[in-house]
């Protein structure tokens, strides 16, 4: 059956960190709607039980790598057919920390997968869509990359991502590729709740911090992936795309 909105029938999805959080529930939500989904992430049992779930296909990758990256795309197009979409949902986190106490080491890794990572998944992917004129790019950003917020390296790399983002579509646009990002507010993931665990954040200030009065679902970011990579969003290419409970209209940095 043909779902109303975001209908993805036949489409063959790769996902970066399907394993996990919201690239898993795009996986999950994507297969739904009709696609077949690739569930590429660095930790290969778990991409494999979500692959497993969802009836589709794992790959372990490395975002950091160009190598691990390419050799992805070069079997998922050969292996399980041609890339229609691709969600670069590959990602850490960071504690809040004053820049002098930020570990030199957690920069460069945040950087290195949460940019590089989105950076070298599209490219890779874009070279073979490049090919069929065709293609829908989602990456996965932050409302912290709009903000000033205590996260030197992560919000930094979202910033990145968003503006990566705006120049891909840009670049790739007149070749028949859409690129969009997604900016989340607090989802409860599997990620976010380790920082709650640690102490590191307070899921009641979270909730406080939207106009909702509460977290996003990862369903919720999954459900507008689907949208802005479906035929609905024929004409949306380059924008980032809040999905944050109404963070923006009411929030500020919640510890
Ligand atoms: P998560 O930890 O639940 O999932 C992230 C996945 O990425 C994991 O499966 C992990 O194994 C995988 N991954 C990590 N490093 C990798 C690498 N080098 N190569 C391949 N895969 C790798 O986290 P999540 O909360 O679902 O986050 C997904 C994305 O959403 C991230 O980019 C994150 O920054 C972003 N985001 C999350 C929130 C939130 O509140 N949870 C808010 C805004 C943005």
């Amino acid at each position: 059956m043909r779902h109303p909105i975001g209908d993805l029938t036949d489409r063959i999805a790769v996902i970066t960190g399907g394993a996990s959080g919201i690239g898993a529930a795009c996986a999950r939500l994507f297969s739904a709607r009709g696609a077949q989904v690739v569930v590429a992430d660095v930790n290969e049992a778990k991409a494999s039980r979500v692959a497993e779930e969802v009836g589709g296909v794992a790959f372990a990758v490395d975002v950091r790598d160009e190598v691990s990256v390419e050799t992805l795309a070069r079997r998922s197009e050969a292996e399980v057919g041609p890339t229609a979409i691709l969600v670069t949902s590959a990602g850490i986190v960071q504690p809040p920390l004053p820049p002098e106490a930020l570990p030199i080491d957690l920069y460069d890794q945040v950087l290195a997968i949460n940019l590089r990572g989105t950076y070298l998944s599209a490219r890779a992917f874009a070279t073979y869509m490049l090919e069929r004129r065709s293609g829908a790019i989602v990456t996965i950003s932050s409302i912290t990359a709009e903000r000033s917020v205590p996260l030197h390296a992560y919000a930094p790399s979202k910033a990145a991502v968003t503006n990566l983002t705006m120049g891909l579509a840009g670049e790739w646009g007149r070749a028949g590729l859409r690129v969009n990002a997604i900016e989340p507010g607090y989802v409860r993931t599997p990620a976010l709740q380790e920082q709650i665990d640690r102490g590191h954040r307070d899921p009641a200030l979270l909730e406080e911090h939207s106009a909702l009065g509460r977290m996003v679902e990862p369903e919720e970011v999954a459900r507008a992936a689907a949208f802005l990579v479906s035929d609905e969003a024929g004409c949306i290419t380059g924008i980032a795309l809040p999905v944050d409970a109404g963070y923006f209209a009411v929030g500020g940095w919640a510890p």
